[in-house]
């Protein structure tokens, strides 16, 4: 690959607020320092994220829901802890507070802020950066040179399933598609690719009308399996029609037959839609041994994949997403940010690392693949899912616009 600008979003604030999202605590302070220790962070420029403002996060989400995560703010800066309003209140008191309690759970629950997606008082200042950081990066890729197209990573976004009104998966914010209606302002094709063994639900959601933004999802889809969305048929809506492309797999998928397709229908999709701009979610959870996942794909065949949208030279932006097995999130991570940098590392997890504890027993940067993984795709299977989306796109006469 020829050489190219790369930077990393990065401040210690973004570290600091993107560890506080409950289902990932800490992931994002593993990622950064593993990146760090093999010496990484000195070959990239970095990119110091910007806080973007409440009102830009209304650019998708409802006001409505904006307003949920100020209300969180408020109420924990203004009420004392429940426990002593209660001590100070007559008992009747207390069952009219505790009724009033049910109410605000049930808005909660209107919004998705609760179950998975908990929220907590400071969460409009997470919002505000997370999404912050992934519009500084789109910021910057707009300004680059057409002949200099950069590079951005920033592992601490990818946010996918978010809705324009609900939080959901671990999503509060949906950074990608504020980031992508940044790009838009310049870019008139985005591809956007979710790698996560999760449907990008929130983001197809947001552009299936469109034809500015072809989105292509692969993902685990089973019975029960969140978020129970993107079958194959699954192709955009009205003037979008075609600009969607959803490729679902089953339990065990490895990194073979995933390159394999990926290529295959990528190919397709560059060939026709011909995009000037690329986002690639890359959710960790997709590697094999996640707690949430069920794949059996090695770091190397996502990189591969990327590497794959990589050498069309067009400005891309890296981002992270799920995964839930954090040593080896951020093993991908590093990977994936050192492969980009044509750097090789050596296999040993440096011993300078603050977290060297958490790779063992075997310390090392690689991951393997499962022997005894059973694989529930059969060729004759994921053959004719990618016949299926190769006919929509004939179909609905996917081009250039
Ligand atoms: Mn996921």
């Amino acid at each position: 690959m020829s050489k190219r600008t790369v930077r990393y979003v990065y401040s210690e604030y973004l570290i600091r607020e993107a560890d506080k999202n409950p289902a990932v605590k800490g992931r994002a302070t593993l990622t950064h320092q593993l990146i760090t220790s093999y010496g990484l962070i000195n070959l990239m420029e970095i990119l110091t994220p910007i806080n973007c403002k409440v009102s830009e996060l209304t650019n998708f989400h409802s006001s409505d829901y904006v307003e949920q995560f100020k209300r969180f703010e408020r109420s924990h800066n203004t009420q004392p802890s429940k426990q002593i309003r209660n001590e100070a209140l007559s008992s009747t008191q207390v069952e009219e507070e505790e009724e009033e309690e049910v109410c605000e759970e049930s808005i909660e629950e209107e919004y998705g802020l609760g179950y998975d997606c908990p929220a907590w008082s400071c969460i409009l200042s997470y919002a505000c950066i997370i999404a912050g950081a992934t519009i500084t990066a789109c910021e910057a890729l707009i300004k680059c040179k057409p002949t200099e197209p950069e590079i951005i990573i920033n592992w601490c976004g990818g946010w996918h399933h978010a809705h324009r009104d609900k939080a959901g998966g671990h999503c509060y914010i949906n950074d990608i598609v504020l980031g992508i209606l940044v790009l838009r302002q310049h870019f008139s094709r985005i591809l956007y690719i979710d790698l996560d063994v999760h449907h990008g639900d929130g983001v197809q959601e947001a552009f299936e009308t469109t034809k500015h933004v072809f989105t292509f999802s692969l993902h685990k889809y089973e019975c029960g399996y969140y978020p129970g969305t993107g079958n194959v048929s699954d192709c955009g809506l009205a003037g979008g029609r075609g600009y969607t492309a959803n490729f679902p797999y089953k339990d065990g998928i490895d990194g073979f037959s995933f390159y394999k397709y990926f290529k295959r229908i990528v190919t397709r999709i560059g060939e026709c839609y011909n995009p000037d701009a690329c986002v690639i979610q890359c959710g960790a959870d997709a590697i094999v041994s996640d707690p949430l996942g069920g794949t059996n794909i090695t770091p190397h065949a996502l990189i591969c994949c990327v590497f794959m949208i990589l050498k069309w030279n067009l400005p891309t932006l890296i981002l992270g997403g799920g995964g839930y097995n954090f040593p080896n999130t951020s093993r991908f991570w590093t990977q994936l940010t050192a492969a980009i940098l044509n750097k090789k590392l050596c296999n040993d997890i440096p011993a300078t690392n603050d977290n060297f504890l958490k790779y063992g027993p075997g310390y090392s940067l690689n991951i393997n693949s499962d022997k005894f993984k059973k694989n529930w795709n059969t060729e004759e299977y994921l053959d004719r899912c990618a016949k299926t989306i190769e006919d929509n796109l004939i179909k609905y006469e996917v081009c250039a616009i």
